[in-house]
């Protein structure tokens, strides 16, 4: 090579390597998200993985006090300006309408919703009151719709598009037994997702959803009630099911609160520009599998 274009190039190379390592804009920078069920497993994880990118988050959970607190634990990491919290019952109109206006004021404006607040409950048909039946139906599906009317709201109104994930299910998709209540609101969480997706794209408003297999890990979910009707329709315990679940899947992998976030993230973020009306079940390919 002549010497100028060796030149050339070793100070090129050296430009470059000077670039890679300039600290990166973070992808979430100046975007403001509310994590509903922010105090639980996957809320908070979640919500850490777009604080670690630039977010402003705000964890919205009906146990206010536990939201407080896992806020107050995020802004020791993240700092105090970047994190709030706020009590909300999603099934509560008036609750959702002011949790709203309570973080206009706080951070000016709204440009991520993940809507996650959630139950499971389980129960053979015969035994499923009209009551767990409601219970289901307006936590999951009320609830995820009363949240993202409001984003939809907000969004409109600041007119520079924006994202809403549902955390939905696997059971949204794949019927699982002793649990009609929590599935069909599960489906019903999802296909609402595709109606709005429809509905905002023109305004830039993407609506993806996540679904996640079991997160035995680190879920309140599988704490309480659940947990024990779950090991008793598998006549097994917690680490049974952690193992059933595992060997389910094609991986042969448990699924994490992080996984999720990780899901949860790409819809959040640019990376997912293209993508609208989409699921993307993580799942460690349980969903897809024949193997039960
Ligand atoms: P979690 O119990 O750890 O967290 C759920 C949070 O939602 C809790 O902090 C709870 O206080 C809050 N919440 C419950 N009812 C609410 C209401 N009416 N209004 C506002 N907040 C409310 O559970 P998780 O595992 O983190 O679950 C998060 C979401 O993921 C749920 O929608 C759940 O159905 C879904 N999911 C979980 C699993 C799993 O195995 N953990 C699997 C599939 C789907």
């Amino acid at each position: 090579l002549p010497e100028q274009e060796a030149f050339d190039i070793e100070y090129w190379l050296l430009e470059e390597a000077k670039l890679q390592r300039m600290p990166k804009p973070k992808a979430l920078a100046g975007r403001v998200a509310i994590v509903t069920g922010g105090a639980g497993g996957i809320g908070s994880a979640t919500a850490e993985r777009m604080l670690k990118d630039g977010a402003c988050v705000v964890l919205a959970d009906i146990d206010g006090k536990a939201a407080a607190d896992v806020a107050a634990g995020m802004a020791k990491v993240f700092g105090a300006d970047v994190i709030r919290s706020v009590a909300m019952n999603v099934t509560d109109e008036a609750q959702v309408i002011a949790a709203y206006a309570e973080v206009a004021v706080e951070f000016g404006g709204v440009d991520i919703l993940v809507s996650n607040a959630g139950i499971a409950s389980s129960a053979p048909v015969e035994e499923t009151s009209l009551a767990l039946w409601n219970k289901n139906m307006d936590i999951l599906s009320t609830g995820y719709f009363l949240v993202s009317r409001e984003a939809f709201k907000v969004l409109r109104k600041q007119n520079i598009g924006g994202s809403v994930i549902f955390v939905a299910s696997k059971n949204g998709l794949a019927a699982s037994p002793n649990a009609s209540a929590y599935c069909t609101a599960k489906a019903a969480e999802i296909h609402l997702a595709r109606c709005l997706a429809l509905e905002g794209a023109e305004a830039g408003i993407r609506v993806n959803v996540v679904n996640p297999d079991a997160v035995l890990r680190g879920s309140k979910i599988w704490a309480g009630e659940w947990l024990d009707q779950r090991a008793s329709t598998y006549k097994t315990d917690k680490e049974g099911l952690e193992e059933m679940y595992r060997q389910r899947s094609m991986l042969k992998r448990s699924v994490l609160p992080e996984d999720i976030a990780e899901g949860v993230y790409f819809f959040a973020s640019e990376l997912s520009a293209k993508s609208t009306g989409n699921i993307l079940n993580v799942d460690a390919g349980n969903v897809q599998a024949f193997t039960r």
